[in-house]
């Protein structure tokens, strides 16, 4: 499994997952049929997580070819992320406990032995080394793998939360975050995901039989509650003469960004992270940004976070595109306030108006899609 790096090669393999599988996403998405077989779903998020491609024009694209009815559920599955993302930036809080809660939490024997593939339960070892190998699973088995993580193994939600952060290509603060909660029962309050044996044996095509798994556990309690604040995207609107992207947003062709004297990219390095990334994470990172450095062809440079915050002590105004609550954010918050930043912040239309929609469930959310695809003339 080979993901690539740059915008028009994430293209490619979007349009040929709509010409060649998406028809049969309905009915086989959920089977996890291995490393080497996994046509049944796009493997886009690499390239969605880091805004290669958007969710919208992702959209556009499969309904161009085909009606809402017979693609339906990937429609959906896009859409999923993108309430999930409106859902954490009208509750930042639920994302910086996260971060905080990882403070406080010991790595103990238990751990170790998960994360080094070491329990006495063979699917979630080899589901272990898959990620650290390909930086990627598949949706069915990322809810097996940290049910399994929470229930059966007895480890905290956030330490499984952040080593998939550290090892996906896709790695996400609001798909990631809000799913293992999900997975936990807190995000949907008393209602938490168990792995079964039968499920694992069906949906893995009975690559593995007769788990041995705690089939029966509650859920976790978290008696924090987490009331709705009002989206945090500051901004005067005044064109300033650079413009700053975080990794999570490369694509800024909406932009007329040769109007600014200079783009600058800006990617995290570890000492500025809370969450630490693997190096192949890092790495595809990197990659990412040096295509899209070629792809743009316009005044721009690379800059590590030490160099960022060196530049904002002699520029403290400038363009930023919203890089949505997460680690970018927080970095850029603690900036803000110790160098007493003047941001505009750049955000797309798309993005505003469908994450208000996030202030309930998925279901009210979902109620939306309809005024979502028109608004935006996306079918
Ligand atoms: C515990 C857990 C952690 C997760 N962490 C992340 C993460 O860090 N980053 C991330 O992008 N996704 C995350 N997901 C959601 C989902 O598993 C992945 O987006 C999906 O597996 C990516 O594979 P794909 O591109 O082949 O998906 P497809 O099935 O082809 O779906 C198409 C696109 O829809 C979006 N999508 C699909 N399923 C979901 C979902 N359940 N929630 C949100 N968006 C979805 C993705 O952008 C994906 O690329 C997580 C799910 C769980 C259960």
């Amino acid at each position: 499994m080979e993901f690539v790096t740059s915008r028009s090669e994430a293209l490619d393999k979007l349009n040929k997952f709509i010409e060649s599988d998406i028809s049969n996403y309905n009915i086989k998405r959920n089977f996890d049929f291995g490393v080497n077989n996994r046509n049944n779903v796009s493997c886009l998020s690499p390239y969605i997580a880091h805004r290669l491609i958007t969710e919208y024009e992702t959209v556009k694209l499969v309904l161009k070819k085909y009606p809402f009815k017979k693609i339906d559920k990937f429609i959906q599955e896009i859409f999923w992320r993108i309430y999930w993302k409106g859902w954490l930036e009208l509750r930042p809080k639920v994302c910086s406990d996260f971060i905080e809660d990882l403070k406080s939490i010991k790595e103990d024997k238990n751990y170790f032995k998960a994360v080094n593939a070491e329990t006495e339960i063979e699917c979630f070892n080899d589901w272990v080394k898959e990620l650290k190998n390909f930086n990627y699973l598949h949706n069915h088995t990322r809810m097996l793998f940290a049910s399994i993580w929470i229930f059966s193994l007895g480890l905290p939600w956030q330490k499984g939360a952040e080593f998939f952060m550290k090892h996906l290509y896709d790695g996400d603060a609001a798909s990631n975050t809000l799913s293992w909660r999900w997975v936990a029962g807190i995000q949907t309050k008393g209602k938490n995901y168990l792995a079964q044996s039968w499920n694992i044996s069906k949906f893995t095509n009975n690559k593995y039989k007769n788990v041995r798994l705690n089939e029966t556990a509650l859920p976790i309690i978290d008696k924090r509650e987490y009331k709705i604040s009002p989206i945090q995207i500051r901004k005067n609107e005044d064109l300033n003469d650079h413009l700053i992207i975080f990794e999570n947003e490369m694509f800024v062709d909406f932009l007329e960004y040769k109007k600014y004297k200079k783009i600058y990219f800006v990617l995290l390095e570890n000492e500025n992270r809370s969450i630490k990334l693997s190096t192949k994470v890092i790495d595809f990172k990197k990659k990412i940004i040096s295509s899209q450095l070629n792809e743009i062809r316009y005044e721009a440079e690379l800059l590590d976070g030490n160099a960022f915050t060196n530049f904002t002590k002699t520029s403290n105004s400038f363009d930023v595109m919203y890089p949505s609550i997460g680690e970018n954010f927080l970095f850029l918050k603690r900036l803000i306030k110790k160098n007493n930043l003047n941001i505009n912040f750049i955000s797309r239309k798309e993005d505003e108006f469908c994450w208000k929609f996030s202030n309930k469930g998925y279901f009210n959310f979902k109620s939306n899609i309809p005024i979502i695809l028109s608004t935006f003339k996306l079918n």
